[in-house]
């Protein structure tokens, strides 16, 4: 049987019937890359008997791809930890959280077998759509923070959530994974680290890692600030806290300025924007628990499952109402709905353009970009390019996409500069 030694990462996306240590391929068959995190890559596997499928997460313990002997320990510490936590979470499950179905050790790598989540990432997904409507983002914020709500419970922490780490699987169903920075909250543990992706971190963490205003530890409630960075993109397609400059950008979450700024805001409802502010709130005492927060108004209405199936029928039921009321629209007005005047005055005024615009923006820059500062989505109307588009095509293919995450060593210094 052979056996890959070298660098995962060098392996072939198609490379189909990879084989690695015997413990593991025994048992199972390694195929594509799914996803990469900053120490491991994912890839869909087969089960040698029953032939059933998983997402293997593979994770080269020697370190010699990512710095060394001493990045070798934290490594195997990380992935560890996230075994730990996750067999502490199955007594009981949760349908909200990855399922971690087997755990394989050997010389040069750890084999972290998980339930297969077909959709991918929620990030995918939102730079698929640009954004969600209200009632989507309450289905996937009623089950991310219903898992939040029992990972407290059991006296963990996550402290990494961001859509990149919010699976959906086929039918859209969210699945919490990657527990590799979670904490378990014991009696005499006080969480002080830097840990997570910064746009995500709460202020009190920032601060305790800056020895500022005598804030020595921090606790729970730092997942439901990211759970409120998280809803506030989700409905309209960037963060509320982002800034080119790094220390801009964290000066603004230790004060919690963010805006639910026009015209991004103004068609949605007042309800979800207040369970955002109440999220985000500066003080973790005075911020809503993930108990608190799922007994809020946005979540008293129904749950409508998210629509995946094509139907045909209704789908032609939809466009004839659309057809119907633009028609009377247009009687009512006696005038375009939307004049090419318009379109030229204040393109980014209009929704669908702004949408496509957003699309376009986060395709060029790979990330929200926020108007007013220095980035302008309206250069996108720019007749002449201001950059060599072919530089930049070369160098977007081979920039990453997952936003970096800071390990539980990182320094503050590491993310500023
Ligand atoms: P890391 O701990 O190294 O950050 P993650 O657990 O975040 O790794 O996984 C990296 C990526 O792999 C994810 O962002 C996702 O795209 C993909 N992935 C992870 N687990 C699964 C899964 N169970 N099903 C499908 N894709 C997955
Ligand atoms: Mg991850």
């Amino acid at each position: 049987m052979m056996t890959i030694g070298g660098s995962i990462d060098n392996q072939d996306e198609t490379d189909f019937g990879i084989e690695y240590d015997d413990a593991f391929s025994s048992k199972y068959i390694a195929k594509h890359i799914l996803g990469r995190g900053v120490s491991s890559t994912v890839r869909l596997c087969c089960d040698r008997i029953t032939n059933d499928e998983y997402a293997v997460k593979i994770i080269d313990i020697t370190g010699q791809n990512h710095g060394g002997d001493n990045r070798a320990e934290a490594i195997q510490e990380e992935y560890r930890n996230e075994v730990l936590v996750l067999n502490k979470l199955i007594e009981g499950g949760h349908p909200n959280i990855i399922n971690l179905i087997d755990f394989i050790e050997s010389p040069t790598y750890f084999f972290l077998v998980f339930e297969l989540c077909h959709s991918g990432e929620l990030f995918d997904y939102l730079t698929a759509v640009i954004t969600l409507s209200e009632k989507k983002t309450r289905a996937i914020m009623r089950s991310v923070i219903s898992a939040v709500a029992y990972i407290h419970s059991h006296n963990v922490v996550h402290r990494d959530l961001k859509p990149e780490n919010i699976l959906l699987d086929a039918d859209l169903k969210v699945k919490i994974s990657d527990f590799g920075m979670a904490a378990e909250l014991t009696e005499g543990v006080y969480l002080r680290e830097l840990c997570g992706t910064p746009g995500y971190m709460a202020p009190e963490m920032l601060k305790c890692s800056m020895g500022l205003e005598n804030i020595s530890s921090y606790g729970q409630k730092i997942d439901l600030w990211a759970c409120g960075v998280i809803m506030y993109t989700l409905l309209v397609g960037r963060p509320p806290f982002w800034h080119r400059k790094k220390m801009l950008m964290l000066r603004a979450i230790m004060e919690g300025r963010y805006r639910f700024g026009s015209p991004e805001w103004d068609d949605i409802s007042d309800t979800p924007k207040d369970l955002i502010s109440k999220l985000l709130v500066v003080d973790p005492k005075l911020r809503v628990s993930a108990e608190e927060a799922l007994e809020h108004p946005f979540f008293q209405q129904t749950e409508v499952p998210i629509q995946t199936s094509f139907n045909a029928r209704r789908k032609f039921k939809a466009v004839c109402l659309v057809v119907y009321g633009v028609v009377r629209l247009r009687h009512y007005l006696g005038q375009r709905i939307v004049s090419p005047h318009t379109i030229q005055e204040n393109p980014y005024g209009i929704k669908a353009i702004r949408k496509a615009l957003d699309g376009c923006a986060f395709n060029i820059y790979r990330h929200w970009v926020k108007k007013g500062q220095g980035q302008d989505r309206a250069a996108l109307f720019a007749n002449s390019p201001k950059m060599d588009i072919k530089n930049m095509t070369s160098s977007l293919s081979s920039s990453q996409q997952t936003t970096p995450t800071i390990s539980r060593s990182s320094s503050l210094t590491g993310i500023i500069t």
